[in-house]
């Protein structure tokens, strides 16, 4: 069983690395934004009390985070492991999660933030399927539409230069002093998020002893 955090600023392309893992791994990834949105989109209870809060590009409660992450990682589906995406945000959320699973190791995606402006500008998102493109570096084969399902492709809400501000800010004031503490313990691998998802990926897997990546 294999269980691992990963971290990095929005737009490091954490999404993509998680699923370039999880199928050789048969990991289970959990995004906390991704179960958030889908609230979201389903106009459920949730939804409803967390979508300004994260269109504004902040923080939504640590009770409610603590609460999916709970919830989530109680349906042990994870025969093999899963791999977190989006959780811990804060040193309350680290440490909750600490307190509650062992972890093999974070995964650390280091990206400069000239870069983070012009990917998560570029981003876009399949409004049926969730796929994710990037108008620079992956685009759609036809514009606006999505290769898989044929769904129309839309900027995530939390996809402006506000919001990104907002995120950046809480990242460096609260996330990076989640990766000081991981790092204490010395579950940290940081790799550099500039090359392709390809090289990420392989740099990934050498730094945790797995098997090498074959595109
Ligand atoms: P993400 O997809 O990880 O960028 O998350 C999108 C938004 O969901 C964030 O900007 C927050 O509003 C909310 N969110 C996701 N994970 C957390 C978390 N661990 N703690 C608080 N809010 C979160």
């Amino acid at each position: 069983m294999r269980k691992y955090v990963i971290m990095g600023v929005q737009g490091s392309g954490k999404g993509t690395q998680c699923t370039l893992m999880r199928h050789d791994f048969e990991l289970t990834h959990i995004s906390v934004g991704d179960i958030l949105r889908r609230h979201v989109q389903e106009h459920t209870k949730i939804g409803a009390l967390v979508r300004r809060t994260m269109t504004a590009g902040e923080l939504v409660s640590d009770d409610l985070v603590e609460s999916i992450v709970r919830d989530r990682l109680q349906q042990h589906d994870w025969n093999y492991g899963f791999l977190i995406d989006g959780f811990p945000r804060n040193v309350r959320q680290a440490g909750f999660f600490l307190e509650s699973y062992d972890i093999d190791g974070v995964i650390h995606l280091d990206l400069p933030d000239e870069e983070v402006q012009k990917r998560v500008l570029s981003r876009r998102l399949c409004a049926a399927c969730g796929m994710d493109y990037n108008l620079i570096s992956d685009r759609p084969e036809v514009e606006g539409k999505c290769d898989v399902c044929g769904g129309k492709l839309v900027s995530r809400d939390d996809d402006t230069p506000e919001a990104l501000a907002a995120r950046l800010r809480d990242y460096y004031g609260k996330t990076e002093p989640v990766l000081e503490l991981f790092r204490r313990k010395e579950y940290v691998l940081t790799v550099d998020a500039r090359p392709g998802p390809a090289a990420i990926q392989k740099a990934i897997r050498a730094g945790l002893n797995l098997p090498a990546y074959q595109p």
